[in-house]
């Protein structure tokens, strides 16, 4: 193909993806970044302040520089390493990578953590690995996009069940498992649209019925925020060491970056051979995890922040009810506009209220629910969720 040929084909498909993006636009659809700028429990957009409450800062830890100034000062020089330089295979294992690993392990009561550089990499690193031809995935309908993407790389096949259904999982285990080697029940243990939690002692009860069910468990909107010492709802509901696959993200509460997975030594040693997206990456910074250490064993004290955030969320929930807040059981409280231009136009208002939200529209979600997914952070006041309650119910 002559050089002049393949330029006119680009320009044919670029052609293409302008039309594409004229029909997000014409159905209200098309998304963009938006350049605001940060201070810290606010968001500045050129002209007015508006209370973020599209973060997921969930404990207010991020927006608290006091914070930052006490990490650096017990960080030595010597840990300000800003770059691990390679992957961990290589030369990217640092001191502060097994500390972080070790303090997870010790904080789970479980054998061993291994640390990804995102929830996104856990995600899409772990049922490759370990879902294979012979296994069968089960996902809940409205697991985060990264386990979607986990189960298309994975060579194993997949089903996925009715949200929160555990009566259509109990009878598609009942039907399926003897056929293969190793059923993987794959779920969030809160949901990030609706913000409902998941019983996970129900799926614990399932899996102590059959010997070959492995249960991987999300928890990227619990971590710090639920359970007495903030572990998540796995220790909220007192069944941490039924769950084989535990996931968690650091970029959530923890307001610093990565992710985790509490398994046993042997998955461990496994996927440190087999998981991509650990073995073809650079590792975090030693600093970056020397700041997710530091905050990550504060996590207990900060109990009075999750009682808050937590009291918070029923007053938001409790006055949206019908309106979506009786899906949320957490303080993520989705309020449901239906059409995606009407939610876009209800979020414009709330942000000239002081408010900023933003609207979620398909494919996040399904099509005729587009909604205003608040998300609330300890930082927030009664006060204020009083007046947002005022702005979105006049
Ligand atoms: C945010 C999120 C992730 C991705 O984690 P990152 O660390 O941001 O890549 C994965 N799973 C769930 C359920 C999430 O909400």
């Amino acid at each position: 193909m002559s050089s002049a040929e393949d330029c006119s084909t680009l320009s044919r498909n670029a052609m293409d993806y302008k039309t594409k993006l004229s029909a997000l636009s014409a159905s209200g659809n098309l998304r963009h970044i938006s350049s605001v700028r940060h201070d810290g429990r606010w968001i500045w957009d050129g002209t007015h302040r508006m209370l973020n409450l599209s973060s997921n800062d969930y404990l207010g830890l991020a927006s608290e520089p006091a914070l930052v100034s006490e990490f650096l000062d017990t960080c030595p020089q010597s840990s300000r390493i800003f770059s691990s330089s390679s992957s961990r295979l290589l030369t990217g294992n640092f001191e502060a990578t097994e500390e972080l690993e070790d303090l997870l392990a010790r904080a789970y009561c479980r054998p061993a953590a291994l640390l990804f550089n995102s929830g996104y990499h856990a995600n899409t690193g772990i049922l490759p690995a370990l879902a294979e031809k012979d296994c069968l995935i089960l996902a809940d309908k409205l697991v985060h996009a990264s386990i979607i993407d986990g189960m298309k790389l994975s060579p194993a096949p997949f089903l996925r069940f009715r949200h929160q259904d555990m009566e259509q999982l109990e009878r598609i285990v009942a039907k399926e498992s003897q056929k293969y080697r190793l059923v993987f029940i794959v779920v969030e243990s809160i949901y990030s649209m609706d913000g409902d939690v998941t019983d996970l002692r129900r799926l614990s009860a399932l899996r102590k019925r059959y010997k070959n069910i492995c249960l991987y468990v999300d928890e990227a909107h619990a971590i710090g925020v639920r359970g007495p010492s903030g572990l998540g709802i796995a220790e909220e509901q007192g069944v941490i060491s039924d769950i084989d696959l535990l996931v968690g993200t650091f970029g959530k509460a923890l307001s610093s970056i990565g992710a985790y997975l509490v398994c046993s030594q042997e998955i461990r040693e496994y996927l440190v051979n087999i998981s991509r997206p650990l073995i073809f990456s650079t590792a975090l910074p030693p600093v970056q995890l020397a700041w997710t250490t530091f905050l990550f064993r504060r996590l207990p004290q900060w109990q009075a922040r999750r009682e808050h955030l937590s009291r918070i969320s029923s007053q938001l929930a409790d006055a949206l009810r019908g309106f979506g807040g009786e899906r949320s059981a957490s303080h993520i409280v989705p309020f449901i506009v239906g059409e995606s231009s009407a939610c876009q136009l209800r979020a414009e208002i709330l942000q000239r209220h002081g408010f900023y939200c933003l609207p979620v529209r398909p494919p996040t979600v399904p099509r005729g629910t587009s909604r205003i997914r608040f998300s609330l952070t300890a930082s927030v006041q009664e006060c204020e969720v009083e007046a947002l309650i005022d702005a979105l119910l006049r």
